[in-house]
């Protein structure tokens, strides 16, 4: 969601800023810009894709070795060329990119129009660029200027700020909406995402909440809000600089689905040890002695990380003992949760920059709970802001839907719940010896699940033209049947929902007719024959059935359709039940002639509330 990188240096900046914004594009966004400081401020924005930028750009030959650009995720006013970053003063003296949502816009939009400033665009963020004016046009020299105006502001943001008459001088403000400044040789990045500046430098500062920079060629200085002299906190980031690519894959989400095998085995490298039959999270070891004494724990995730969370949910009180509840982390924070000294608030989230889930633990740090995080991206904001955690390691995850994220937080978090259970002398030796057995094989199961694509494919191909579907799973299958249906809806736009195979009854039934067909998950677990029986009533119903299963033959509940997944230990099967669910997502937005790289009105880590 929403990209900003800035330059200051000895190079043209156009070119730098058009490639860190092609790094972010796959983040999702609806129109982008650049501003260039040549003497003047010279902006260049489009309504669509980079490409549109590129063509406009050719035509304008921007000189200037600083400037600022973005990519839009619009949260207030259409995506049309005029509410494109950047956004300019009345006197065009100051230009700003921006992220989030400046929550108290309109009440200063309206005090600065009676002050007879003239707005261009219907976005919250334009009245960034005439507050700085306003406190400049009152003797107040730029830092000053940024500092008041952002006093005066309530929201989150990531602000660029360029001035006409400042040369190789850009300002940088965080409030809830990540940034980070490269460090190069005369020269300095600055960017909402470090996948964006990583291929110029590695040493980087991320800013914090409340901090603002000064950043030019030959230095940066660093202040606050509310004070001066904050120190340089430079680190190393250890990143590949992995150029990502489809390889023979026509889409990322393909690539990435079918990169699992690779990915589980990455997240539970060095984990996983077969000889002592323990799981080794050098991440949590830190924080053991409090982890000895919470009572609860209360899992907070958006999105696919949310029905992650809910199989972790499972895995921890099976396997751990200990009590769980999974929140959404947008509901989260509004309510009064009963958080206490003995919580312990796991975050879950791929980029570890979504905005609900880094707010939960906020609160949960507030209520003074043990935080810990669940996150595939390095250095992110909620790495940092948590007391300790586990990274994934799952590599970056382009496709805007979530698939081997999705994955290696199951796995994850099977190794947490064996962690736990450890921790606390709950789990027996010889389950904990069959969880890891079961994660250590778990890499070439998935491959068999992989090589049976044609199943799927064929699946995908009958179903092209329905126009709703049901997922229904129990126990450990609930969350994947919810996540199937997330991930139709996300690339394909066919109405799904997922349901508890036992809540069918108290509703969803009422939909089911010939033309409305269901995907049970119904591997040969404790609930199978409750689920099997869940299938005769679909049928009575004459609602068609695709059984996703571990059961050679599922003639006896009459599926029409059976995809097979290999068996294993009931804690861990979602691992393979999802993935033909998330490959039948892939096939039905390909049949349909979708693009599944670029849903429409998604974005991939959404930093906005
Ligand atoms: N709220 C701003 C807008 O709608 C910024 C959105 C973004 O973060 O991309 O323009």
């Amino acid at each position: 969601m929403c990209g900003i990188v800035g330059y200051v240096g000895n190079k043209q900046a156009a070119p730098v800023l058009m490639g860190g914004l092609r790094k972010l594009e796959y983040r999702g966004y609806d129109s982008a810009g650049v501003c260039i400081q040549n003497g003047r401020l010279t902006t260049v924005r489009s309504e669509g894709k980079i490409a549109a930028l590129d063509l406009k750009l050719a035509k304008h030959h921007l000189q200037g070795t600083s400037g600022i650009a973005h990519t839009r995720w619009a949260t207030h006013g259409v995506p049309e060329e005029r509410n494109a970053h950047p956004h300019r003063d009345c006197s065009g003296s100051v230009a700003v990119v921006h992220n989030g949502i400046i929550e108290n816009f309109l009440e200063l939009r309206e005090e600065l129009t009676g002050k007879g400033h003239i707005f261009h665009s219907d976005t919250d963020s334009e009245v960034l660029a005439h507050l700085i004016e306003h406190e400049m046009e009152a003797g107040l020299p730029a830092l000053q200027a940024i500092r008041a105006s952002l006093a005066c502001v309530r929201g989150t943001y990531g602000l660029v700020v360029i001035f006409k008459d400042l040369p190789q001088t850009l300002f940088t403000a965080r409030m809830g909406s990540p940034l980070v400044i490269g460090i190069g040789d005369g020269e300095h990045y600055i960017a909402s995402d470090p996948s964006a500046i990583i291929e110029h430098t590695r040493d980087v500062m991320f800013l914090d909440d409340g901090e603002i920079a000064c950043v030019s060629s030959e230095g940066i200085t660093l202040c606050a809000l509310d004070r001066e002299d904050v120190p340089h906190r430079i680190q190393h980031l250890d990143w590949e600089v992995e150029t990502a690519s489809r390889g023979e894959h026509a889409h990322f989400m393909l690539k990435e689905i079918m990169e699992q095998p690779q990915v589980i085995e990455n997240s539970i490298r060095g984990r996983v040890d077969l000889i002592g039959g323990r799981a080794v999270l050098g991440g949590l070891d830190d924080v053991r002695d409090r982890l000895k004494e919470i009572d609860r724990i209360v899992i907070v995730g958006c999105g696919s990380a949310y029905y992650a969370g809910l199989v972790g949910e499972y895995l921890i009180e099976e396997l751990a003992g200990i009590s769980v509840e999974v929140e959404l982390a947008s509901e989260f924070r509004y309510r009064k949760p009963i958080i206490t000294e003995r919580t312990a608030v796991l975050a879950v989230s791929q980029s570890g920059e979504t905005a609900d889930t880094l707010e939960a633990i906020v609160e949960a740090k507030r209520k003074r709970a043990l935080t810990l995080g669940l996150v595939n991206t390095v250095g992110s904001s909620i790495a940092r802001a948590t007391d300790a955690g586990v990274y994934n390691h799952a590599g970056p995850e382009i496709g805007v839907a979530s698939t081997k994220a999705f994955v290696s937080q199951m796995t994850v978090l099977s190794l947490i719940a064996v962690y736990l259970g450890q921790l606390r002398g709950f789990l027996p030796e010889s389950k904990a010896r069959e969880v890891l057995a079961g994660l250590h094989e778990m890499p070439e199961l998935v491959e068999k699940v992989l090589a049976n694509r044609g199943q799927v494919t064929r699946v995908a191909e009958k179903y092209r033209g329905m126009e709703n579907c049901l997922f229904l799973g129990r126990k450990y299958q609930a969350p994947i049947a919810y996540e199937g249906a997330l991930k139709l809806k996300e690339v394909s736009y066919i109405h799904a929902e997922g349901y508890s195979s036992g809540e069918m009854k108290h509703g969803p039934i009422a939909l089911i007719d010939k033309s409305f067909p269901s995907i049970v998950l119904c591997p040969q677990d404790s609930v199978y024959e409750k689920t099997c029986s869940n299938i005769s009533e679909l049928r009575a119903r004459k609602g068609p059935i695709i059984a996703v299963t571990t059961c050679g033959s599922m003639s006896h509940v009459q599926a029409d359709d059976v995809i097979i997944v290999p068996h294993t230990m009931e804690a861990l099967q979602p691992i393979l039940t999802v993935i033909p669910l998330q490959l039948i997502a892939y096939e039905a937005a390909v049949a349909r002639g979708l693009d599944p790289d670029k849903p429409r009105n998604l974005a991939k880590s959404v930093t906005v509330e």
